[in-house]
């Protein structure tokens, strides 16, 4: 170990998962998946290193039978045809044709099996990508703006600094063991595309004026987090030009591998460590690190969009478009993906770009072309006009194959938003989260309508149910929303939210949303 380990000075206050990571690396997992696992099967796996195959990007899946799901990493959700191609033969051949993109921009399998994973390695590795450390005590997939270097939005193309510190991170044992998962996000577009508040560390646009020029770089925000106990993320009082965001990246870090909480795991992610200090106090921490840094600049984040692009909209490269699509609930099958990238070869950049709303966008498409574009068969489904409600829904995994989860989401989300489609006629789009417990991966907190799963005895038993919460919103206005009293019925939600949203609707006042 090349740093000294300080939180190992009183093992007394570690946790069982701690001892695990001292024990034997999260990361060295995968050479023990390639060299033993894959050829002695699933039932020779350990229990403790079945809970480091996280490190290698892989969760048991729902009923434990010996099948796998995997994350992979998608910098800023922005990838090569080559590689969306190499992505859906990996689901195609070894995860029955399903692809998930979650709310992190990745891409997610399932169905895995452990004699797989070495040549889905290779085969990611042979394209650049890895699913390594995108789940884990570790810094995970790196959010950012999916139209990075496209975006009429965005003061800076932020691709080659979300390189710079994913392959700083990447694989890099200093960092492996983090007292939880930790998340970052980077990202330069003024409407907030990287969901700064909800990251560990997020970079925003901001510029300043330093020897009478202004400069175009970040203000930094650290300690936010969803699940259980949600936190925006504070602003620390800096100005971060572009060639210091690593620097800054790997202080915070630093100081949360060696001050995070390591003795209770629902107590241990930046939030609790930033809720505690403050950010003078962590400020002046990263200052003993890094050296001195200047003050913060002029913000330029100017409202929140929740990274929805659906529809076709100019590049900043004048006579391009990108055309954004809704991907219901973030699912889409192998043969869709490969049309895809068959669809940007032939009318765009050759690049597919993954949103934290679970979509998809083409990009690089001559005004000349996209009309014969949209007439593609795929789009049919993957629409770039989808229905009002479909659009604006997001759903985390749920209990098809998350161990975690208490209820049904997915399908659930699709056939609320088809209902919804179908009875409830309004001017504007309504933001509807659904997760299946209280992790919130499919981020409840921050929908205009959150529901979360729950039971609730009936007389005929237990059935699946949801607590509402309502008004959410990210951006200079961030706050996260509002639980309902009372739990609705699983069957209930549809007609539920539509009587709900029709009472917003004959109640609003001329300039309200329904934000
Ligand atoms: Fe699983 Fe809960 Fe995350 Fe949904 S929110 S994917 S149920 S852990």
């Amino acid at each position: 170990m090349a740093y000294e380990p300080i939180w190992m000075a009183d093992p007394s206050k570690l946790n069982k998962v701690e001892l695990q990571k001292i024990e034997k690396d999260g990361l060295d997992v995968i050479r023990t998946i390639i060299e033993q696992y894959a050829t002695e099967g699933y039932d020779a796996i350990t229990e403790d290193d079945m809970n480091r195959f996280k490190w290698a990007g892989v969760y048991e899946q729902k009923p434990k039978d010996g099948h796998f799901m995997m994350r992979v990493r998608i910098n800023s959700g922005v990838m090569t045809s080559a590689q969306a191609r190499a992505l859906a033969e990996i689901g195609q051949l070894y995860g029955r044709g399903l692809i998930d993109v979650t709310t992190r921009q990745a891409i997610q399998y399932h169905w895995l099996r452990v004699e797989n994973l070495p040549d889905i390695f290779k085969r990611l590795e042979a394209v650049g990508l890895y699913s390594f450390e995108a789940c884990g005590d570790c810094p995970r997939t790196i959010v950012g703006n999916p139209l990075a270097d496209i975006d009429p939005d965005e003061l800076m193309d932020t691709t080659a600094l979300v390189n710079q510190v994913n392959d700083f991170f990447l694989l890099n044992r200093d960092f492996s063991n983090l007292p939880r998962k930790y998340k970052m996000s980077i990202s330069s577009n003024i409407y907030n595309s990287g969901h700064a508040e909800i990251q560990c560390l997020a970079f925003t646009p901001a510029t300043k004026v330093i020897d009478g020029q202004e400069v175009l770089g970040f203000h930094a925000w650290v300690g936010g987090g969803l699940s259980a106990k949600p936190h925006l993320a504070k602003q620390l009082d800096m100005f971060v030009r572009p060639e210091e965001v690593l620097k800054v990246a790997i202080g915070v870090t630093t100081i949360y591998r060696d001050y995070g909480y390591r003795e209770k795991r629902h107590h241990a992610r930046l939030k609790f460590l930033m809720a505690d200090w403050g950010p003078e106090k962590f400020k002046d921490k990263l200052i003993e690190l890094i050296g001195d840094m200047p003050s913060l600049g002029e913000d330029k984040t100017i409202g929140w969009k929740a990274a929805y692009f659906d529809g076709v909209h100019p590049q900043k490269q004048q006579g391009l478009n990108y055309i954004g699509l809704s991907v219901p609930v973030g699912r889409l099958n192998s043969e869709e993906l490969i049309e895809l990238a068959r669809i940007s070869d032939e009318y765009g950049d050759s690049t597919i770009r993954t949103t934290v709303s679970q979509n998809i966008i083409l990009s690089g498409v001559p005004d000349a072309k996209v009309e014969a574009a949209l007439q593609e068969k795929v789009f049919e489904r993957l629409t770039p006009n989808p229905g009002h409600f479909m659009s604006r829904t997001v759903s985390c995994t749920g209990n098809e194959f998350c161990n975690l989860a208490v209820v049904e989401t997915k399908k659930r989300a699709v056939s609320v938003a088809e209902y919804l489609d179908a009875h409830v006629e309004l001017d504007e789009e309504v933001r509807i989260h659904f997760i299946g417990c209280p992790n919130a991966c499919g981020q409840k907190h921050i929908a205009d309508i959150g529901l979360q799963g729950a039971l609730v005895k009936t007389p005929e038993g237990m059935v699946d149910a949801f607590d509402l919460a309502v008004g959410g919103i990210l951006g200079p206005n961030a706050q996260f929303n509002t639980t309902l009293k009372g739990r609705v019925k699983g069957d209930d939600v549809a007609p539920v939210l539509a009587q709900l949203i029709l009472f917003y609707k004959e109640n609003r006042s001329p300039e309200e949303t329904f934000n």
